[in-house]
């Protein structure tokens, strides 16, 4: 059996990685390169390996930089299937619609741009029929059955608790009468998340794929600190008449800090104020959510069954149209104003920053992963002056950070799930984490345990096991 890495090897974005084994190729995972755009492009006009070879694809996710390059593998000929729980097939259907769309767009201002310099055109990486040809190709799958996908070839989809529909994928591969299970962890989440439920214990496997978002980082606030800065946060935007900006990407991790924004009213510790979800996109998604009851924790389904749909209140209002979205650009606080994208590199939640960030009563809450070279991470950083639009702009809004809402296990989530194999899996790859995470990890985990052969794949390995 072999097993190549041809993304997220030393970075966090592009999710593919191909198991062989006895003539069969099944992919897991056929993520988008995100992050500066010429080494992205590069990266994304190139699969590292033959489309029309892989018999099948098993999807963890629908995150764009795990099932963004789906459309790309059918568009070169691949005509298997795509095996992902029903709930991450429908989110994906939706995402993939959204990133031909944007790629459309894209290219067609890069080559307005540069025709005028007489360069050749951009194309997409894929076009809507392409999105079609793939989503034609998705099976879902329930949370837990085994299924046969190839001949010798067994997966099973387990709650990750990362976003709805996320699984850690087992396969057990059969091969010169020796099986092999292994064990891909896609981007595992943590205990107690808004609306999903938790990570499934790890079952024992030989060989683990294990994500490194938080490799050498803990999410140091609890969930109690947690509401007690958001109470502070709120009283001071109704003191002052102050909008709390919030960058959040469209699909999981607005929906969840719609329920968490609930519940803390609920509890009695912030006022009701008006919330607005500034995004088509998350329209869109949240009646995904509200589809795919059998995803959700005790708590929602409780929700949902006694009290009625988990995302609505009468103070929260979701706007899709751009007349309303401008609208809110001359609104007075106190309020709440949720928009994507989730690390500020695009989308409505731009204007927002450009309307409010000049103002010192208002407040940018970060509540999400900020990428290297992002303007969210700018931010994160404490730039006085940062670009919006291309534009310097005076940065007078206090910016703060909730590392408490992270929808990714941190360092001691990820060695606590790696303890609980047992017996230790005979080979860990480490994928999934800028470099230094990456690296952190695996030293904590060889260190733990010595027995183990620990490693962090470079982008295009190959290992023989
Ligand atoms: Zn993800
Ligand atoms: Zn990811």
């Amino acid at each position: 059996m072999k097993i190549s890495f041809h993304g997220a090897a030393r970075s966090v974005t592009g999710s593919r990685h191909l198991i062989q084994s006895g003539g069969t190729r099944v992919l897991l995972d056929c993520g988008l390169f995100q992050g500066r755009r010429q080494e992205a492009d590069w990266k994304n006009r190139r699969l590292g390996f033959e489309a029309k070879s892989v018999d099948a694809v098993l999807l963890s996710h629908a995150h764009i930089d795990h099932s963004g390059a789906l459309p790309a593998l059918a568009k070169q000929g691949f005509s298997g299937k795509v095996h992902a729980t029903r709930a991450t097939g429908h989110l994906t259907e939706m995402m993939l619609e959204d990133s031909a769309r944007i790629q459309e767009s894209d290219c067609e201002y890069v080559n307005k741009k540069e025709r005028r310099r007489g360069q050749a055109r951009l194309e997409p990486y894929y076009g809507s029929e392409d999105v079609r040809a793939i989503t034609k190709r998705l099976v879902g799958v329930r949370y837990d059955d085994a299924f046969q996908v190839r001949p010798r070839l067994k997966a099973s989809f387990h709650d990750a608790g990362h976003i709805l529909g996320s699984a850690a994928i087992k396969l057990i591969v059969t091969a010169g009468g020796s099986t092999t299970t292994v064990l891909y962890t896609g981007d595992l989440g943590r205990k107690q998340m808004p609306i999903l439920r938790d990570p499934a214990p790890p079952p024992p496997c030989d060989v683990l794929i294990i994500e490194s978002t938080y490799g050498d980082r803990l999410h140091s606030e609890g969930r109690e600190e947690t509401k007690q800065k958001a109470q502070g946060l709120v009283a001071h935007a109704v003191a002052h008449r102050s909008k709390i900006i919030v960058p959040a990407f469209a699909v999981g991790r607005t929906q969840d800090l719609v329920v968490w924004i609930k519940e803390l009213v609920k509890e009695g510790r912030i006022e009701p104020l008006p919330i607005y979800i500034d995004s088509p996109m998350a329209v869109k998604a949240t009646e995904v959510f509200r589809r795919h009851p059998e995803c959700y924790d005790k708590e929602t389904y409780r929700i949902l069954t006694s009290e009625g749909d988990p995302f609505v209140a009468r103070y929260i209002r979701y706007v899709s149209s751009v007349q309303e979205s401008q609208k809110l650009n001359s609104l007075k606080g106190p309020c709440v104003i949720i928009a994507a994208s989730g690390m500020c590199e695009g989308g409505r939640v731009l204007h927002h920053l450009k309307h409010a960030i000049q103002d010192e009563a208002n407040i940018i809450a970060i509540v999400g992963f900020q990428a290297e070279h992002t303007l969210g991470r700018k931010l994160v950083e404490g730039w006085d002056t940062v670009p919006i639009f291309g534009v310097p702009t005076p940065r007078r809004a206090r910016v703060v950070r909730f590392n408490g809402l992270s929808a990714h296990a941190d360092r001691d989530d990820l060695l606590t799930y790696v303890r609980a194999i047992s017996p230790a899996p005979g080979k860990i790859f480490i994928v999934h984490g800028e470099e230094r995470q990456s690296c952190s990890l695996a030293m904590a985990i060889r260190a733990e345990h010595p027995r183990v052969d620990v490693v962090v794949p470079d982008l295009g390995a190959i290992y023989e096991l």
